[in-house]
């Protein structure tokens, strides 16, 4: 509701998002899209609970984000692997524990992202679509109530992309979740969302919101194809 946000450069302050206003319901895919700078990754930082430096109002099911509560579950997914950590370690560097039920799990995240096998592997010697897919994993193994992804399957080829976009839905089909997603690509953000927010820049707005009607085959990810890329 009403969210500003500005960030001081030297003496001048950047006004950076202007009157965003939304609402997301329970197991919606939104995409985000806009031009570079218009406040993406920002909006979604402050989504994440990352950036508390803003003025207006997030609630999350009826109560301000900022209020401490279980179940929240908002998680970001973070990029970067750790290069001396295994696939497996990788997916559960932001666990306190490892007790059998983490375990468990895990061999569900990693069978639906499709690792199995490369539980050992370590990052240098996966793709980068199978890094990223290790990326979604860790978010996966905490259970998100939300997921918030930027850019999740950017520098990727077309190829890989329709792939990752694919596993995506099926996760998505597995453990119904609320997804927000930035992307640059329109053709994606039609594939994957139930609803578009379109951004402008200078300063960052809402240029508008369009819904999706569900007109693809969605969430069909096909054996055959599958087995040409593993
Ligand atoms: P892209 O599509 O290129 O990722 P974006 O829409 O995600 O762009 P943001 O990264 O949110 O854009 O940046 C929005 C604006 O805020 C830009 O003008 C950027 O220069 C500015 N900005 C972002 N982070 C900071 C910061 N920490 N300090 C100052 N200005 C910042
Ligand atoms: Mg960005």
């Amino acid at each position: 509701e009403n969210v500003d946000k500005r960030f001081l450069k030297g003496k001048e302050s950047l006004n950076v998002l202007t009157n965003i206003n939304f609402t997301i319901e329970e197991q919606e895919i939104v995409s985000i899209i806009g031009p570079s700078g218009c406040g993406k990754s920002t909006l979604l930082r402050i989504l994440a609970g990352l950036d508390q430096d803003y003025t207006g109002k997030i609630n999350f099911d009826g109560k301000p984000i900022s209020e401490p509560g279980k179940g929240k579950g908002v998680i970001f997914q973070e990029h970067r692997l750790f290069p001396w950590l295994t696939v497996e370690d990788n997916i559960c560097a932001n666990l306190n524990k490892r007790d059998e039920d983490v375990q468990q799990r895990l061999k569900e995240v990693i069978e639906l992202v499709k690792l199995t096998g490369f539980e050992k592997s370590y990052p240098k010697e996966l793709s980068g679509g199978m890094s990223q897919r290790v990326s979604i994993a860790r978010a996966l193994m905490r259970n998100p109530d939300i997921l918030l992804l930027d850019e999740p399957f950017g520098a990727l080829d077309a190829f890989t992309r329709k792939h990752m976009q694919d596993s995506l839905l099926d996760i998505f089909n597995n453990r119904k979740m609320t997804i927000i997603l930035i992307t640059h690509d329109v053709e994606e953000a039609v594939y994957l969302a139930n609803r578009i927010i379109i951004m402008d820049s200078r300063p960052g707005t809402i240029k508008e919101i369009v819904s999706i009607p569900l007109q693809y085959p969605r969430n069909v990810v096909s054996d055959e194809f599958l087995s040409h890329r593993n």
